[in-house]
């Protein structure tokens, strides 16, 4: 009975815009949206026509129904559980829905209704952890009488938890917000009753006359004697007893009609207390007697109040009987009320130290976010570093490979350049010594032959006064030009300076080293020097020596093949001289001097007929 007095005063109070509508609008022509939107609007002005329209919609539900419909529907059924006293059912479904809905909305009117509930079922707690759930979705873009609903809601719960100061700050943002009188009406009351619990009422009786006016003209005469009681513990506060009497006693039978018990018990309990103090004890006990029988509810400070009253009564009557015993319901109300506003206070403790929990929590999940954040940030930075260090050593590799690769080729053309001949591209003398002393070293030790072919251009300075050095020049390319065609690869083929040039053959005896020099000769006597510019004839003359008559010893050969060099020149030129007696085998064409017999004389060998220099 108490929780249903208690229910219909939270639901009427904080159920935004109750409209009446006639049930003639509520045909059933109406579609289902309109008869949907019908039984909203009714549910808390007439609930027996509520019920029957929404009894009425569960039997006709559309087989298309819509998800918003559907969530609507949900929760008309959620209220009218907690409007039966169905709350453990009407919250199941009502936090489903909330948890379940699409659109912030309906997740506010929901969650509204679990916060009411709760509060009927005096679980405060719960009701203030939904609360907190609910809260968020008004920053959202909902419609301004669900926000106002929602901070109404927070107001009264607050206040009911003992934070008045809280309760006061949402029932000033309704009232900053909304013109709708029946939700200023609320939210007023709201206002003050934290007001006055928080000793700072306003000093204007105008603040309370007004609000009277507001919820009279709204037809809410629970709320506006709420605020009538309040007026009258103001004017009993400032030593004006008997306006507070009047006042209470002028609205008593109004008071009495409304049923509500809290407001009839609160009434009973402040007569009574003002007429004791008045001195008369007889109506103090009546009005007393009548906040217990009709106040409806073990927790209120009306009836702890009314006990109260009763004792003293008992004991100004010197009736100590009667005194003990009212005595004694009175520290058992007391007790009562002291422990359910201690409960309501340690709900809020509780749910605000989990709300502090969790935000530490987010907090530190947020930090440890934060950390493994600037750990992969450091991690990043390091694979950067890492990529770039590594670029950094392959550019260095390239460019230390690059390095070497011009030095080496650096080298190699300066070793070129030193080795050799710039005008003909074979070996400088120098090169050709070095390369010659080693290669005779190795046949030496090897045990194998080799010869030393030496020749000289015929008559070359006259090439060059005749036809100019240019000219000269270019008969020393084609002379070379002519050689490479008849050397073999193993040998070397060195300028040894001027117009003088040397040939080692590896492997060959005397004989195959007259036949490579006669063919050399032949070579160099058939260019066509026509290609210079002028037509004249070149030959040249060959002296040879082998190691087999002259050892291995570069000098000695040099020396043996020059001095045949010499026998040939001396002996009419372009013809070969072998150094020692070669077999007449060993010739390869006719001589017009014959071999000599002698060891150490050279033999001279003549071939092809000396044409003379020519101008072409
Ligand atoms: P011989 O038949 O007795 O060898 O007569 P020759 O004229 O060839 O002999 P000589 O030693 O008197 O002349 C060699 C000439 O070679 C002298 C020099 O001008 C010329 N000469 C030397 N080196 C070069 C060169 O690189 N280019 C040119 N065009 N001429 C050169
Ligand atoms: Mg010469
Ligand atoms: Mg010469």
């Amino acid at each position: 009975m108490r929780k249903q007095w208690l229910m219909v005063c939270l639901l009427v109070s904080l159920l935004p815009g109750a409209v009446v509508v006639g049930a003639e609008n509520a045909g059933p022509t109406a579609t289902f949206d309109a008869r949907l939107e019908q039984a909203d609007t009714l549910r808390s002005a007439d609930p027996a026509t509520f019920r029957e329209l929404l009894a009425e919609l569960n039997a006709t539900t559309p087989d298309d129904l819509t998800a918003g419909q559907g969530e609507r529907l949900d929760y008309l059924n959620a209220y009218a559980l907690v409007l039966g006293g169905r709350y453990e059912e009407g919250i199941a479904a009502a936090t489903a829905l909330f948890e379940r809905a699409q659109g912030a909305n309906m997740k506010v009117r929901a969650g509204a209704l679990v916060v009411n509930a709760r509060a009927i079922t005096r679980d405060f707690a719960g009701g203030l952890r939904m609360l907190g759930k609910v809260l968020p979705f008004t920053r959202d873009d909902i419609d301004d009488a669900n926000r106002e609903h929602v901070f109404g809601v927070a107001a009264v719960i607050h206040n009911q938890a003992g934070q008045y100061r809280i309760g006061r700050e949402y029932a000033e943002r309704v009232l900053s917000t909304t013109e709708a009188p029946r939700a200023r009406c609320f939210a007023g009351q709201t206002r003050l009753q934290a007001m006055q619990e928080l000793k700072q009422s306003p000093a204007e009786d105008r603040e309370f006359t007004a609000l009277v006016d507001v919820c009279e003209a709204q037809r809410e005469a629970v709320v506006a004697n709420l605020v009538r009681a309040m007026l009258a513990r103001k004017w009993d506060g400032e030593g004006n007893r008997p306006r507070a009497v009047a006042i209470l006693e002028r609205h008593l039978p109004e008071v009495e009609r409304t049923g509500y018990p809290p407001l009839i018990g609160e009434f009973h309990a402040l007569l009574a207390e003002y007429k004791l103090a008045a001195g008369d004890p007889a109506g103090a006990d009546a009005h007393a007697l009548a906040t217990i029988e009709r106040g409806g509810g073990d927790f209120t400070r009306s009836l702890v109040a009314a006990h109260l009253t009763r004792y003293r009564v008992a004991e100004a009557r010197n009736d100590p009987v009667q005194a003990l015993a009212h005595y004694r319901r009175y520290a058992e109300a007391d007790k009562a009320q002291l422990d359910e506003v201690k409960a309501r206070e340690l709900a809020y403790q509780i749910v605000s130290h989990e709300t502090f929990q969790q935000t530490q929590q987010i907090e530190l999940l947020n930090r440890q976010n934060e950390v493994l954040q600037l750990q992969q940030r450091v991690q990043e930075q390091s694979a950067q570093n890492s990529r770039l260090l590594v670029l950094m050593l392959l550019l260095l590799l390239a460019s230390i490979a690059f390095w070497a690769y011009k030095t080496k080729r650096v080298q190699v053309s300066l070793r070129h350049l030193a080795e050799t001949d710039a005008l003909t591209g074979i070996s400088n003398r120098h090169h050709f010594n070095d390369r010659a002393a080693a290669t005779l070293a190795r046949s030496a030790r090897m045990g194998e032959d080799a010869a030393l072919v030496m020749f000289d251009l015929d008559r070359f300075k006259s090439i060059n006064d005749h036809y100019g050095h240019g000219v000269g020049d270019w008969v020393l390319q084609r002379v070379v030009e002519a050689c490479a065609t008849a050397r073999r690869d193993v040998d070397w083929f060195g300028r040894l300076g001027g117009e003088e040039f040397a040939l080692l053959l590896v492997g060959a005896d005397g004989a195959e080293a007259v036949r490579v020099a006669e063919e050399c000769r032949r070579c160099i006597a058939a260019i066509d020097t026509r290609g210079s510019g002028y037509a004249f004839a070149v030959t040249a003359s060959f002296g040879i020596s082998t190691t087999t008559l002259s050892g291995y010893d570069l000098t000695r050969l040099l020396t043996h093949a020059d001095r045949m060099l010499y026998r040939a020149k001396r002996g009419g030129r372009n013809r070969v001289c072998l150094y020692g007696i070669p077999g007449p085998a060993a010739l390869p064409v006719a001589d017009a001097h014959p071999p000599s017999a002698r060891m150490d004389e050279p033999v001279s060998l003549h071939t092809g007929e000396r044409r003379r220099a020519t101008a072409s």
